[in-house]
């Protein structure tokens, strides 16, 4: 693809194009809406190795997933038998889904790669339900990427069919689908829950990178249900700084518990 200089480009970035971007030191962190105005007056045109998806502007049909809407297909990222690591379920066996797809952009994010839909090969959702059906377990977990952007209601009334419990991580970024024994929110700043998702929460999971989090919290936690369980969650490579400001939090609001990303501590996926 041509972008002009100084051209609106809305997009997934492959790997590669973060590279360029990173080479051409462009300002904005936003990774789907770049202006590219990189100041070379002799070279008005760059050509960018961009990966998009159906969201994207100027779209050629033919290089997007043509995911159906009825959700009979998804883009799998990945899907793993494993120890559910956080939040309420913590310590128990499940079958992981993973979506690609993202757009809500947590600079923090530990799975960027699952930004882009498109490097995701469309799978059958039946298949994907006869492959969670083979493990021990009878619970799994949709998570992503942002699991909300398809519709899950054949995934989970499939899976249900089969008894097996469904539980969903979200940001809440994207209207609900899906049959759920468990939702998980996970709201992120970057963009604000639906309030459909939030009124719908069994849990509600504020991951915590800076003082400030404490706040966006307790605002979170008006939107939830009374019933809802509430955690709080160090970010990973903020750990050591942020787990003693929730440990006294914690003890000062025992309302919140707190949630630790144990599938990390025991080197498991
Ligand atoms: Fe990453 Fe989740 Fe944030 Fe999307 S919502 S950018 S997958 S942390």
């Amino acid at each position: 693809m041509i972008v002009k200089k100084g051209e609106k480009v809305k997009g997934f970035f492959s790997p590669e194009s973060r590279k360029v971007r990173k080479k051409l030191q462009l300002k904005s962190t936003n990774p789907f809406i770049q202006t590219f105005s990189f100041g070379l007056p002799d070279f008005p045109t760059f050509r960018l190795p961009l990966t998009f998806t159906s969201k994207s502007v100027n779209l050629p049909p033919t290089m997007a997933h043509q995911i159906p809407e009825d959700g009979t297909q998804l883009p799998l990222m990945e899907e793993f038998y494993t120890i559910q690591g956080e939040g309420f379920h913590t310590g128990k066996a499940a079958y992981f889904i993973r979506l690609g797809g993202c757009d809500v952009g947590c600079h923090w994010c530990d799975v960027k790669e699952s930004w882009d839909a498109e490097l995701h090969a469309l799978t059958y959702a039946d298949q994907i339900i006869e492959n969670a059906s083979k493990h021990p377990s009878k619970a799994v977990v949709v998570t992503g990427g942002e699991p909300l952007i398809y519709n899950l209601d054949y995934l989970t009334a499939g899976l249900q069919k089969r008894g097996i419990k469904t539980f969903i991580e979200t940001s809440g970024a994207y209207p609900l689908s899906g049959h759920w024994d468990w939702i998980c929110l996970s709201p992120k700043k970057f963009k604000s829950p639906m309030a459909n998702v939030a009124a719908n929460a069994d849990e509600l999971k504020v991951i915590v990178f800076n003082k400030s989090d404490f706040i966006f919290a307790e605002q979170n936690s008006k939107l939830v249900s009374p019933a809802c369980k509430l955690y709080l969650q160090p970010e990973w490579s903020k750990s050591k700084e942020m787990t003693p400001l929730i440990v006294d939090y914690v003890m000062n609001n025992p309302q919140w518990e707190i949630s630790l990303q144990t599938h990390k501590y025991l080197n498991i996926p």
